[in-house]
């Protein structure tokens, strides 16, 4: 019953935000200090108070606070990416609960027509939105975890090659997936045994039982596994192996759904950008048992502060 009730509670609040600038800030202002509001700036507690307009002892019309103990001022925007834009914070909690609710996620052409904003602010919003998403902390990915590598974008530069991924141009991408668990991606530069020996350690524990394909480079990564490393022989045409649970089928079925996500709702992603979409794809399956009101509200703290790192991220690859 309670849990119900914060459901709808969550998801009406989200509804208001949406139509109404004053709620949206209340909003925002709930999920980075809760009950206790402090000041961004100097970080004390409580002895923080909403400035009013002298006319009308509403609330001041940027929405801002003031500290008593560093005496600066500042708003919910302070040190976030609501902090980079005038737009009103309306628009981005929309855009929050649009990319967090739908299974695809939104486009930037979709919410510039449902925000009445430019295609540019759409562009920005999204792409800071999904920046926020990367790198959740969580759990180490443990029990049965199945690894792949897919591949993204561009046609094979010489005519000829092997136009599946491996030994093309493609940016690849590493996709490691604990079974009934977590979900983690990355990009990579290349695709060496060393290079992916240290993604799955980063990601992996180590007595879990690893299922890859027969792809060779795997092997070194493979051996450090207390669990075990178990493939299945693609080249064969092989894809359980019979009577076992020997398989990569849910990685490669997370990695057709996010292709059809490229298709059906981006159409395309350039490779800088393509470490943002990863984010939102992978953030969207690691919270797949939450409601779309929990998922937004977790979508929003997880961007909180990491205002700093946007351009560095598109700037560079995510990983050697
Ligand atoms: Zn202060």
């Amino acid at each position: 019953m309670g849990k119900k009730k914060a459901k709808s509670a969550i998801l009406s609040a989200l509804r208001d935000a949406c139509a109404n600038e004053g709620k949206a800030v209340a909003f925002l202002e709930h999920q980075r200090w809760g009950d206790s509001p402090f000041c961004p700036r100097c970080g004390i507690v409580g002895e923080v108070y909403q400035m009013t307009d002298r006319e009308t002892k509403e609330r001041n019309k940027d929405y801002r606070w003031r500290c008593k103990s560093c005496k600066k001022m500042y708003s919910v925007r302070t040190g976030t990416i609501f902090e980079e834009s005038r737009l009103p914070l309306r628009v981005w909690v929309y855009a929050f609960w649009k990319a967090c609710s739908s299974k695809k996620g939104i486009s930037a052409l979709q919410l510039c027509r449902e925000m009445e904003i430019t295609h540019k602010s759409a562009l920005f919003v999204l792409r800071r939105i999904r920046h926020g998403l990367g790198d959740q902390p969580g759990p180490m990915l443990s029990g049965t975890v199945e690894v792949d590598e897919t591949y993204h974008g561009g046609k094979p530069r010489y005519r000829g090659q092997i136009k599946k991924g491996r030994r093309t141009r493609k940016t690849p991408v590493i996709g490691m997936l604990e079974r009934g668990g977590r979900l983690r991606l990355q990009v990579m530069k290349r695709v060496t045994a060393k290079g992916l020996r240290s993604a799955i350690a980063k990601y992996v524990v180590r007595s879990a039982r690893l299922m890859t394909d027969d792809f060779n480079l795997y092997r070194t990564a493979g051996r450090e596994f207390k669990g075990g490393h178990f493939t299945v022989n693609h080249s064969a045409r092989q894809y359980v192996k019979p009577g076992t649970d020997i398989h990569s089928n849910s990685i490669e079925g997370a990695f057709s759904l996010f292709k059809r996500g490229v298709m059906g709702t981006w159409h395309s992603i350039s490779t800088k950008h393509l470490p943002n979409y990863l984010n939102e794809f992978e953030f969207r399956h690691n919270t797949r048992w939450d409601d779309d009101g929990e998922r937004t509200a977790k979508a929003i703290r997880a961007a909180d502060g990491k205002r700093l790192t946007y351009r560095d991220s598109v700037d560079r690859p995510q990983s050697a």
